[in-house]
């Protein structure tokens, strides 16, 4: 099957309030570019200097998700184009992005990132450094960025209930901030990115908005 094939069939399958978010990273531009022809516009990838190179090869019209771990000193390259940053995992790279985003008279949708895994090699804020960030009145006068929800990734294992549970886990703490803050200037938390091609329909059922699917759509990396 195509890539255009495979990503029309995962959207006949997932709701239509879950945006598919198609993770090109490593892949060549002319895949990107044939599933962007059959009509799908949303594409992740999670290095820096890759989605600068892509944004620049194809057309301008694509949404570029940045989905990986991103440096504050990297932020610049990224603030002109970049649709949603999946991965804030710090108060400072949040401050960068705010900074970046105003010299780009843009206001940067973001996500923060949440540490939901066991596994101590993931990135991400704990809840209570989340609630911080939040509570923080330095949070507040950030103009340019718009937190629109949270994203978590779930443990790299076939067990399917520590899966679950950690996606559980992360629509429970989501609810709770929703409760807790209310929509603002540059808060307004409607999103959960969680799910990739491993264990999407785990997390839609628990209650994700935004999967973020690369192999089983582009083939193994
Ligand atoms: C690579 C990546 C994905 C996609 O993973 P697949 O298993 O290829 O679907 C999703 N999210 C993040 C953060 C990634 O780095």
């Amino acid at each position: 099957m195509s890539v255009s094939e495979k990503i029309k069939q995962l959207k006949q399958n997932i709701p239509n309030n879950v945006t598919l978010v198609a993770v090109s990273k490593t892949k060549p531009n002319e895949l990107i570019l044939e599933a962007y022809q059959s009509g799908h516009k949303i594409f992740g990838e999670n290095k820096v200097q890759e989605l600068t190179a892509k944004h620049e090869a194809l057309p301008k019209d694509i949404e570029w998700h940045l989905i990986g771990h991103l440096q504050s000193n990297k932020v610049k390259y990224i603030a002109p184009f970049v649709a949603l940053i999946h991965s804030v995992d710090s108060f400072k790279l949040l401050q960068e992005i705010n900074k970046q985003a105003r010299k780009n008279n843009r206001v940067i949708n973001c996500l923060l990132q949440i540490y939901i895994a066991k596994e101590e090699t993931k990135f991400g804020l704990s809840e209570n450094e989340t609630l911080e960030i939040l509570n923080s009145p330095d949070f507040l006068i950030l103009n340019n960025i718009n937190i629109i929800g949270i994203m978590g990734m779930a443990s790299n294992t076939d067990n399917v209930d520590i899966v679950r549970n950690e996606f559980k886990s992360l629509k429970v703490f989501f609810e709770k901030l929703k409760s807790q803050f209310p929509i603002n200037n540059n808060l307004n938390l409607s999103q959960i990115s969680m799910g990739m091609s491993g264990d999407y329909k785990i997390a839609i059922e628990e209650g994700s908005t935004i999967i973020r699917v690369g192999s089983s759509l582009f083939g193994d990396r």
